[in-house]
């Protein structure tokens, strides 16, 4: 059975961005059957707020994008929020420290930016490898000079991982070459989205994962954590990006077509059929419920691009 998910990050209103995903996510799951796992990807207890969370629920419930486990409901595979999964991440981080692959990095932000190392196409800095081969006792001294505890990085391997997305095709990156050694656990003691979003789809026996095309360039250092954690990885499909008219992202910050305007001022069935429309499954920007597209529903009809929204279309 095909078992989808929807981890928003309860740090601001859903835009239609965020919801386009979970649109997806949900056709995707249901259309052969399958069930949708709610988790809340709260790590970063600062940003994250639980009248957000309630918000997204709000949300999808008027959409018509109901889950079948998990959220505030919960279910059988719980905690569906990860700030309460720590003891998960620190299972799995022993088991990858068992393997010799995890060293603590001494390195501020303010260095890590300094440093001439490349940037990559989201803006991170590749790792370059400042406090990879510290001795212990030269670690010890660096821990003695720093105030605070270190940060947690796995060492990569200098290979290439590759996997082919359902919606965007081959995609390989050589994580030493082009990302570098990345985060497990921050110096604040958060833990790294990478590690939680494994650990969490595996134990909620997640098959598919269908996410937003920005999360395309970490899928091969979730593939290396489900190979080192000894764990089956999901089907991955990256859906399109939503670009304002004038070619920007859409961000939560900048309430850009931020569900509360959009529903104000229109119906829950008229923005889902505007949305299907702009995917490209819908033959008309008609109105509909998610369940009416099921039958209309099919990867092959989203293009593999970004999608701009029209002016006027919302
Ligand atoms: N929590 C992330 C977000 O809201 C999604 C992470 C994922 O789907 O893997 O953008």
């Amino acid at each position: 059975m095909t078992v989808g998910r929807f981890a928003p990050s309860p740090s601001g209103r859903m835009h239609l961005g965020n919801l386009m995903t979970a649109l997806l996510a949900w056709l995707s799951a249901k259309h052969c059957g399958g069930r949708i796992v709610l988790r809340i990807e709260d790590l970063d207890t600062d940003r994250c707020l639980p009248e957000y969370v309630r918000q997204i629920e709000a949300d999808f419930r008027t959409l018509g994008l109901v889950w079948d486990e998990g959220g505030s409901d919960g279910g059988s595979n719980g905690p569906y929020f990860q700030s309460g999964r720590g003891e998960r991440y620190a299972a799995a981080l022993k088991k990858l420290e068992e393997q010799g692959l995890v060293y603590p990095c001494f390195c501020t932000r303010a260095q890590l930016h300094a440093a001439s190392a490349p940037h990559r196409e989201d803006g991170q800095a590749v790792y370059p490898g400042t406090c990879r081969s510290l001795t212990p006792a030269q670690a010890a001294a660096r821990q003695r000079e720093t105030e605070r505890p270190p940060a947690l990085r796995l060492r990569v391997p200098d290979k290439e991982i590759a996997f082919t997305d359902g919606r965007m095709g081959l995609y390989r990156e050589n994580l030493a070459r082009e990302c570098g050694d990345f985060l497990l656990r921050r110096s604040d003691g958060l833990w790294a989205y990478q590690l939680a979003v494994v650990v969490d789809d595996a134990a909620m026996g997640v098959t598919e994962v269908v996410r937003g095309s920005d999360l395309l360039s970490s899928t091969p250092r979730q593939l290396l954590l489900y190979d080192l954690l000894g764990l089956p990885a999901p089907r991955f499909i990256h859906s399109p990006l939503l670009l304002a008219a004038d070619g920007r992202r859409l961000s939560k910050r900048e309430r850009d077509l931020s569900l509360d305007v959009l529903l104000a001022g229109s119906t829950p069935e008229a923005v889902i059929g505007k949305l299907a429309y702009l995917a490209g499954f819908h033959p008309s920007a008609r109105p509909c419920t998610p369940p009416e597209l099921l039958a209309e529903f099919a990867w092959d009809k989203v293009p593999t691009g970004d999608l701009t929204v029209p002016k006027g279309l919302f």
